[in-house]
């Protein structure tokens, strides 16, 4: 009798698989399961030894188990504020990280059954294209994590093998200089940090780190933090940052990092032209992810990547045939969870010739979970004038809002960036409690091309931090009711 491995094998080598997917973040699996779900017979590779890629590992939700600790520890520094007296609470740093693992662990366990129940086959290896398909069949090379070799033949290929941190030229990441994997397991939490860059990761952990009482510094070569997104968002982040003592240093070059018994010596040269410097027990890099697309075949193909990114059409389709690329490896599309499982739902459409919209890039919501959040979707106000509209915008301060003011969070706005000849909502730019969650209505109100008008007669629980958005819907037309 042969044993189940056995099985399995004899069984491979006479299967042809309706899609492999290469990779198993957000973008694969999504991808994968919703394959699956249109009857295809999936495979799914992934080299780590758990499923969930960046997001799930080493990115999206850990970092905000994270911040639901800071955000516990900072209501808890001032439970006196909402009638609680506690002796003085104490910070249990192993505690965090534990709590945090935890909840990675269960969704980890949770999507080895969501592929189980999707009947999709895995393979814990790293793949690579081998070639063109022949006769409409493509072979993938597995070198399977026990070292055996193992090739899978399938009608389509998914890459979707994600992005690793970047690092500062001449630097290797340690106990010292760390990028977002390393800081995830920190065994204690840092004194002082100095973090290198102000895009989303970068204030992220600025403000996670500053909630558990670090020092901590942020460099950023632009003049502005978090320079995607409405320079409006960016100047009240910064005012709040600075209101919270974050030190903010902008239009910087230069910066040196020398590591010392201390941690690190960072320096370089502020927006004056002046030496600074700043010494710190640690120091993270956020300057932004490479693609992983090295060493999966890509000069065996069509594919011409671009500074290692995958180009691709509106439907994720390569120039190589019958091969679609996903996440954080296609070129000009965000690196974010959302977009790259959104492409693979599209893809996963399209392979099985069923009804699919290709991703508007102008309905991408972005998230940074800083505190305070930020939630934004659709074009900031300089981008809408750039592009020619007769710009109209309406801005609610959550001051006026009843429900910030019971969950103590009153600094931010809600910015609606319309079109003054038909009332078109072009952007909504949030900063303030509840963002990264009430973005989804301006994300449905875009995506269904509602007007100011009609957002302004949508009727908004009371009292939420939701009732936000009306209000600034009605600030285009001047009419505010709260303020
Ligand atoms: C600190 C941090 C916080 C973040 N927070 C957010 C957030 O809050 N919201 C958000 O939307 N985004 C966030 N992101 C971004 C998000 O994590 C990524 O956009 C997302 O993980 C990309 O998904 P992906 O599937 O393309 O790639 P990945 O998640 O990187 O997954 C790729 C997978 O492919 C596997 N792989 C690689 N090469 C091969 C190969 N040759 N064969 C087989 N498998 C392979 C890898 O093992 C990995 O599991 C964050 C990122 C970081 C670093």
């Amino acid at each position: 009798m042969f044993g189940v491995t056995k099985k399995r094998e004899i069984a491979l080598a006479d299967t042809i698989f309706d899609v492999v997917v290469l990779g198993g973040g957000p973008a694969g699996y999504t991808c994968g399961i919703r394959a699956a779900q249109y009857g295809l017979k999936v495979a799914l590779v992934d080299a780590n030894d758990r499923l969930g890629g960046t997001c799930l590992l080493w990115g999206c939700i850990p970092t905000k188990a994270m911040l639901f600790s800071a955000e516990l520890w900072d209501h808890l520094k001032h439970a006196d504020r909402y009638g609680i007296d506690v002796n003085p609470p104490k910070l249990n740093w192993k505690n965090v990280l534990a709590r945090k693992d935890d909840v990675i662990t269960r969704h980890t366990k949770g999507l080895d059954f969501l592929m189980k129940k999707n009947k999709i086959t895995t393979f814990k290896g790293f793949g690579k294209l081998t070639g063109p398909a022949k006769d409409g069949v493509h072979t993938i090379d597995v070198k399977l994590s026990d070292g055996k070799p193992e090739t899978i033949k399938a009608k389509k290929v998914v890459l979707a093998t994600g992005s690793d941190a970047r690092v500062l030229p001449g630097y290797k990441p340690d106990d010292t200089i760390l990028t977002n994997y390393e800081i995830l397991k920190i065994a204690d939490a840092p004194k002082s940090l100095v973090v290198i860059g102000s895009g989303a990761v970068g204030v992220e952990f600025a403000s996670i780190f500053k909630s558990f009482g670090a020092d901590v510094t942020v460099l950023e070569v632009l003049p502005r933090v978090v320079p995607v997104e409405d320079e409006e968002i960016s100047k009240e982040l910064l005012r709040q940052f600075k209101k919270r003592g974050i030190d903010i240093n902008l239009s910087i070059k230069d910066t040196k990092v020398e590591k010392n018994k201390q941690g690190a010596l960072v320096t370089w040269t502020d927006s004056n032209g002046k030496q600074q410097s700043k010494q710190a027990e640690k120091v993270l890099m956020a300057v932004g992810r490479a693609p992983r697309t090295e060493g999966i075949g890509l000069e065996k193909t069509g594919i011409k990547p671009d500074r290692g990114f995958i180009m691709t059409n509106e439907w994720m389709e390569t120039t190589e045939p019958g091969v679609y690329a996903i996440g954080d490896i296609v070129g000009g599309m965000p690196q974010l969870a959302h977009s790259g499982s959104m492409a693979g739902m599209v893809v996963a459409a399209r392979i099985a010739g069923q009804y699919a919209k290709p991703i508007n890039r102008a309905r991408i919501p972005g998230c940074t979970y800083t505190e305070p959040q930020i939630g934004s979707v659709g074009l900031t106000e300089a981008q809408a004038k750039e592009k020619g509209y007769n710009v109209k915008v309406g801005k609610f301060p959550f001051v006026g809002n009843s429900k910030a003011t019971i969950v103590d969070a009153h600094d931010g706005f809600v910015k609606v960036v319309s079109d003054a000849k038909y009332g078109e909502i072009l952007g909504v730019h949030i900063i303030g409690p509840y963002a990264t969650e009430i973005i989804a209505e301006a994300v449905t109100a875009i995506q269904l091309e509602a007007t100011v008008e009609e957002m302004m007669f949508t009727i908004h629980a009371h009292p939420t931090v939701a009732e936000a958005l009306l209000d600034a819907f009605s600030s285009v037309e001047g009419k505010p009711i709260n303020v």
